[in-house]
């Protein structure tokens, strides 16, 4: 074999072309990267949302769930209005934190959860409400202290890993989730705390938080719940749902 056919024979290798996986397979690591570029080139710049105090990232996310990005803000300001410090709104009544944050929806869950999460914190803690040890401890310390809270699942530990912290951290929102299955991350089985496990693993730390911010972006904008855009993706020759939806309505 001469030099230029062995040369030409790696270059052809197909685990280094990006391409749609074949059922029940994973996304190669360069259809991974293609997947990551594509989003940014479309919708992009992803840049993550701005850094905040661990203990603030962790009860915005706690608003933030079932709700949009609007009314979660919302949820979260007049709360701040109301109990402008950490410890005051640690020593909540139940009933008028939940009216302080009804602008986010699911107020009687949310308020009960934010005040378990405080108080367990403050009760391990000797009262103090400062994570701010968490900007240096490990991320697996950080993520382990995070889950072992009263309603804190892999999501929120995420959220604060990643935005708060700046740590290479995937969380996996339900437009992550969607978007993630559809694309052949992951199967039906597959729950929503084993795939943190799964994108954490098939994703780069380098582009995990924007990879998160590139998936959401498409979940809400063309990989909708329901019957997703595929006509107008541009990942839709990487991706092993879109045959079967473009053929359903003769698109493709
Ligand atoms: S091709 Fe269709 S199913 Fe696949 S990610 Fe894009 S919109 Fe979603």
């Amino acid at each position: 074999m001469t030099a230029v056919t062995a040369v030409t024979r790696v270059a052809r290798s197909p685990v280094d072309v990006p391409r749609r996986p074949r059922a029940g397979r994973p996304p190669s690591p360069v259809t991974v990267e293609e997947i990551y570029r594509r989003l940014r080139d479309r919708l992009g710049p992803l840049e993550p949302p701005p850094r905040r105090e661990p203990i603030e990232e962790l009860i915005l996310t706690v608003l933030s769930q079932n709700t949009s990005d609007v009314n979660r803000d919302r949820a979260f300001a007049s709360m701040r209005e109301r109990y402008p410090t950490w410890d005051s709104l640690a020593g909540a009544n139940e009933r008028e934190l939940a009216a302080a944050i009804r602008p986010g929806g699911l107020s009687n869950t949310k308020a009960p959860r934010i005040l378990g999460i405080l108080g367990e914190i403050r009760r391990r803690d000797g009262g103090s409400l400062d994570l701010s040890w968490m900007r240096s401890a490990h991320s697996d310390r950080v993520r382990g202290y995070l889950l072992s809270l009263p309603g804190v699942g892999p999501k929120t530990a995420a959220c604060v890993l990643g935005f708060s912290l700046g740590r290479p951290a995937l969380p996996v929102d339900t437009h992550v989730f969607r978007v993630a299955r559809r694309l052949g991350f992951f199967g039906d089985r597959t729950g929503a705390a084993a795939a943190h496990a799964v994108m954490e693993q098939a994703v780069p730390a380098r582009i995990r938080v924007r990879m998160h911010v590139g998936l959401i972006r498409l979940g809400r904008q063309i990989c909708r719940p329901g019957r997703p855009a595929c006509e107008a993706c541009p990942l839709q020759d990487l991706c092993p749902t879109a045959p079967a939806i473009l053929a359903s309505t003769g698109s493709r």
